[in-house]
């Protein structure tokens, strides 16, 4: 059986990261990805120093890539499955395909997903519609755009970040009412507001140009942005009973250690609130390989 020092789960920008800082610092890593990172639906990442502008795929490619000068760290393209204790203080990680692992210790870096309520919206998802503005405002500034949220604090919270971006919105509901103050103080900007139920969103080649409300109107945009809900795809964090907040956060010391003896998170798992972005989810992972390797060096010297 293969025993490693570290299991990490998800090879996105946290994973690699704290793969890269645990490698350097000699510790036996199984790092595993099943390629479900939710920005693979995307083609240009902005926003890190340096890569501004880089494809998903190649990011993994080059963090993948310096993690092989590190021999102590093996990774694997695989799903973990299955996840349980083994003796007294370690894990016991099973793959699909039926392979087991052997762990002292557990990072789980595995990211959440969205779940929208809008029909088909994922044909324009990474495209033309995005959810944060801090990574594609800038390529939608000045255009005619749509929000879509369906709770008016975060329609209001979205458009006066869109505000600096483009003041050419309009913000769809949904079939979700809002407050007469909220909806006064958008339109107090210019700002339409739409509470009818979206029928369908109508473009070509994932490029939004119109959509289409239950009414029968059409409102014409070429991009915009959608506020939908997050979650976690994996349940291990539950099955360990780590804490996890009334907010869906999960409770941590600040650097990675959950509620369960070695099992550490890092990167956008912990909130589902509110997404991170690739370079504070790498910051993150930095900082949790440093939590969990200085813990291997006070448990074995
Ligand atoms: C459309 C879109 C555009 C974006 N644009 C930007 C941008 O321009 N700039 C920016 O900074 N951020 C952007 N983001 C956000 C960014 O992608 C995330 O903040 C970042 O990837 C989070 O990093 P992470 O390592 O926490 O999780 P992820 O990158 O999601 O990585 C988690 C990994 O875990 C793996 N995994 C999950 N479960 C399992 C399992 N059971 N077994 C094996 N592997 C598993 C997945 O395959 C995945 O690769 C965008 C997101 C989307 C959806």
């Amino acid at each position: 059986m293969n025993i490693f020092d570290c299991v990490i789960v998800g090879a996105g920008p946290a994973g690699l990261s704290a793969s890269l800082t645990l490698g350097r610092a000699r510790r036996k890593i199984a790092l595993f990805d099943d390629g479900t990172n939710r920005n693979r639906v995307t083609t240009q990442s902005n926003g890190f120093l340096t890569r501004d502008g880089i494809k998903p795929m190649e990011f993994k490619e080059i963090g993948l890539r310096e993690l092989s000068h590190y021999p102590s760290v093996h990774f694997f393209k695989k799903t973990i499955q299955n996840i349980s204790k083994y003796r007294s203080n370690q894990f016991i990680v099973k793959t699909d395909d039926g392979q087991s692992f052997i762990s002292d210790k557990l990072l789980l870096a595995s990211g959440i997903q969205e779940h929208f309520s809008v029909p088909n919206i994922r044909d324009f998802y990474g495209k033309s519609l995005f959810n944060c503005p801090y990574c594609d405002g800038w390529e939608l500034r000045d255009k005619q755009l749509i929000i879509i949220a369906d709770k008016e604090e975060h329609a209001l919270h979205m458009a006066k970040l869109l505000y600096n971006w483009s003041k050419e919105f309009v913000i769809l509901s949904n079939g979700n009412k809002f407050s007469k103050e909220g909806i006064h103080e958008l339109q107090k900007r210019n700002i339409k507001v739409k509470t009818e139920t979206i029928k369908n969103l109508i473009g070509d080649n994932g490029y939004i140009q119109q959509v289409e409300l239950t009414s029968g109107e059409k409102v014409n945009c070429v991009g915009g942005f959608v506020v939908p809900s997050f979650y976690r795809p994996n349940p291990f964090l539950e099955q360990f009973n780590c804490e996890i907040n009334e907010d869906g956060e999960v409770i941590t010391d600040g650097l990675g250690r959950t509620s369960c003896k070695n099992v550490y998170i890092a990167g956008e798992i912990k909130r589902i609130s509110s997404p991170s972005s690739l370079i504070n989810s790498a910051a993150d992972g930095y900082k949790v390989a440093i939590s969990i390797n200085h813990d291997l060096s006070e448990e074995r010297f």
